[in-house]
């Protein structure tokens, strides 16, 4: 059957090259392909309503209608004809109406008795119309598939039907039999089966439900391979509880959510389950992650163990140096920068005092822990993604403390949902309070017209003392017209920012290149600094008040989000301006959602209904990401049974049984292409 499934789909009767050609740039090759695109949508031909009721409804609807009259032609202007019959279904009559095809019409005729599908209105007169409707003699429920301009869903239900014909019922079942049982799901077969031809609507929804489940199941695994995020026994015994202690010494009053999140992540290192604590903290910026953080490794170090804190850049874990020194000023912490560029005497002497206990807290970019680096205890292991979810560094933790509690921050705020579906195996708090004071960023969104008086302001602020961001969406001029900091560097910058120092920020520049100007610019020695998206990992430059975003069309939400997390972070009032140089509605409702909120999470959310899951996580045409069905504000409940499941087949280590083979692979060819291809 295997061998089946691989076969090219020009294998299949009626599908021919140039069929083929249009089924390939729907990412579908074999018959695998084919019977694995699933139907965007479904016509209930089963509900037939009255005419009325499918006018009521405003919907497309079936009816039931005689048809008692002949065609009759009627002459538009230029050249148009429709063609219309009447018809009733015993209440009601309506005219049908056909443009320029007489075929249609004269069918209709023939056949008396028979159900159209369409949306029924009134014309001038008040009598019930239906416009070019579709025809059937059969109840049914029939599958649509998304079409592009030269593939019509019709040709791929026909596909999608010789493809099932050839497979015969025996779809290999993908899940072992205990899953399906104890879950409660439906074979892969009945799944297929009935997601494209379903019976009725209940088996559209089991079939729904089998197919989500492993489309979820197959991620959370996936990414837990991928992070190292499995929950892992441990022998750390974090007795007791410090946080008290702590926040006593701090200056300032903690959140509500602090408190909170504090608290979840004490418990989990505390409790008596023997496992050790995998938690994201998410939080939107400014929220105030690092203190939460801190807290946490206070309890850690109190009760005799050592904390390690990875960022990923070295500006960032500098930055995280400063932070935790003042957070733990007087408190009889030691803290240690492990920088790349501490070299020779001073590095060994600091490897030294790690090995031996002379240092609490160690802070590093991600090469901390993959180093040959020895801890005297490690307990903990925080890391501080930033926003990205870059899946290739592998965490090597199990080797370096006994497995160590693990905690991750996360500044990309996404609805629960979706992290449930990324994270998988790993408990989630939310850090959805700022602290009090914090201002709003003013956003505007302009249209290029309005370009000089944004530059005037940007100017003021400037003059008054202040740093400002511009930011450009590529690096060199290219033929698709969207603004680059050459565009800047060359022109611009001269035209019309003369007499202000400025410098230009980009993935290209080298490590060194990067933290010299971020160090100038943080110093205040740079006013403007012109960047593209590298500026979104979390610097901190609290006297920036101000950031212009170019060609702001061409970002999502959540990133535009994150470019406006860069001001805002001082006393001042910060303003951010989004140049949109494209009027589409998908477009002005993106903006429009930048400039009516600052809540991350709101705008997330905003960012998948518009995008949905499958375009965030990568390339939506390619089966092999693999998220076609689950809709993550939907799919809640389906999505938690699965992370059920994938708790129990991690921790009873069932991967290697004969049964999980078929998953097994999927699972790696999703490793494979996520290792490659997948950011968020
Ligand atoms: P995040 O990392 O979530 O973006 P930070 O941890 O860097 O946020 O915190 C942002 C700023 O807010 C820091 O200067 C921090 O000292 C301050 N801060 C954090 N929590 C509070 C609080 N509860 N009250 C007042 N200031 C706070
Ligand atoms: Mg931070």
């Amino acid at each position: 059957m295997d061998s089946v499934m691989q076969q090219d789909i020009k294998t299949l009767k009626g599908v021919g090259d140039k069929t083929a050609q249009e089924l390939n740039k729907l990412g579908i090759f074999t018959i695998n392909d084919i019977i694995h695109f699933y139907p965007r949508d479904y016509e209930d031909w089963t509900n037939v309503q009255s005419i009325e009721e499918v006018y009521k409804s405003g919907k497309r609807g079936c009816i039931r209608v005689k048809i008692d009259s002949e065609v009759k032609r009627i002459f538009l202007s230029k050249g148009k004809t429709i063609f219309k019959v009447r018809g009733s279904d015993g209440q009601n009559n309506i005219s049908i109406i056909f443009f320029n095809t007489v075929y249609m019409a004269i069918s209709l005729t023939r056949i008396k008795n028979l159900l159209l599908f369409g949306t029924v209105s009134k014309n001038n007169f008040n009598e019930y119309q239906i416009y070019s409707p579709k025809i059937s003699q059969n109840m049914g429920i029939f599958p649509i598939y998304s079409q592009t301009k030269n593939i019509t869903s019709l040709k791929i239900k026909n596909s999608v039907k010789t493809a099932l014909e050839k497979v015969q019922n025996s779809i290999e079942e993908t899940l072992p039999s205990d899953i399906l049982e104890k879950y409660n799901l439906c074979s892969l077969n009945f799944a297929i089966k009935n997601i494209h031809f379903p019976e009725n609507k209940d088996k559209i929804e089991k079939a729904k439900r089998r197919l989500i489940f492993e489309e979820i199941l197959i991620w959370q695994i996936g990414m837990s391979k991928i992070k190292n995020y499995v929950k892992q026994k441990t022998n750390i015994k974090i007795k007791k509880d410090f946080s008290d202690e702590f926040l006593f010494l701090l200056p300032f009053v903690l959140t509500k959510a602090q408190l909170r999140v504090i608290n979840e992540c004490t418990e989990d290192m505390l409790n008596t389950d023997g496992l050790a604590m995998s938690r994201l903290i998410q939080g939107d910026v400014g929220s105030g992650k690092t203190v939460v953080a801190a807290a946490v490794a206070y309890n850690a170090i109190k009760n005799g163990y050592q904390t390690a804190v990875m960022a990923p850049t070295e500006i960032l874990s500098n930055q995280h140096y400063n932070t935790f020194n003042k957070i733990f000023q007087g408190m009889n912490i030691n803290i240690g920068l492990l920088s790349g560029k501490l070299k020779g005497k001073k590095r060994k002497n600091l490897e030294d005092k790690i090995k031996n206990k002379e240092i609490d807290i160690v802070i590093g970019t991600h090469a901390l822990i993959s180093e040959n680096l020895k801890f005297a205890n490690l307990g903990l292991v925080i890391t501080d993604e930033q926003h990205r979810f870059g899946v290739r560094q592998r965490m090597k933790l199990a080797e370096k403390g006994k497995n160590p509690h693990v905690l991750i921050m996360s500044a990309t705020p996404i609805p629960r949902t979706l992290s449930m579906m990324i994270y998988g195996d790993l408990d989630i708090s939310i850090l959805d309070e700022l602290p009090p004071g914090r201002k709003e960023v003013k956003t505007f969104c302009i249209s290029p017209q309005k370009k000089e008086r944004a530059f005037k302001f940007f100017k003021e602020i400037i003059k008054n003392g202040g740093q400002g961001y511009i930011v450009c969406p590529l690096i060199e001029n290219s033929e698709n017209e969207m603004f680059s900091t050459d565009d800047y560097k060359n022109t611009i910058l001269n035209e019309t920012f003369g007499g202000y120092t400025s410098e230009i920020l980009h993935g290209r520049l080298s490590a060194n290149e990067k933290e010299a100007i971020m160090k100038r610019f943080s110093c205040g020695e740079i006013q403007i600094l012109v960047a593209t998206t590298v500026i979104e990992v979390g610097v901190d430059v609290p006297n920036a008040s101000i950031i212009i975003i170019e060609n702001a069309e061409r970002f999502g939400l959540s990133q535009l989000h994150q470019l406006r997390g860069r001001v805002g972070r001082g006393e001042k009032e910060s303003y951010c301006v989004l140049i949109s140089y494209s009027g589409t509605k998908d477009t002005k409702r993106r903006m429009q959602a930048m400039c009516s909120t600052n809540d991350g999470f709101f705008l997330a959310e905003e960012d998948l209904k518009i995008r949905g899951p499958g375009e965030i996580f990568g390339n939506k045409q390619h089966g092999i990401v693999g998220i076609k069905l689950a809709k993550a504000l939907k799919d809640i409940k389906v999505i938690e049974d699965s992370k059920k499941a994938v708790r129990e087949i991690l921790s009873g280590n069932y991967l290697n049984q004969k049964s999980y083979q078929p998953i097994k692979e999927k699972i790696f060819s999703l490793i494979n292409y996520a290792e490659n291809h997948i950011t968020i």
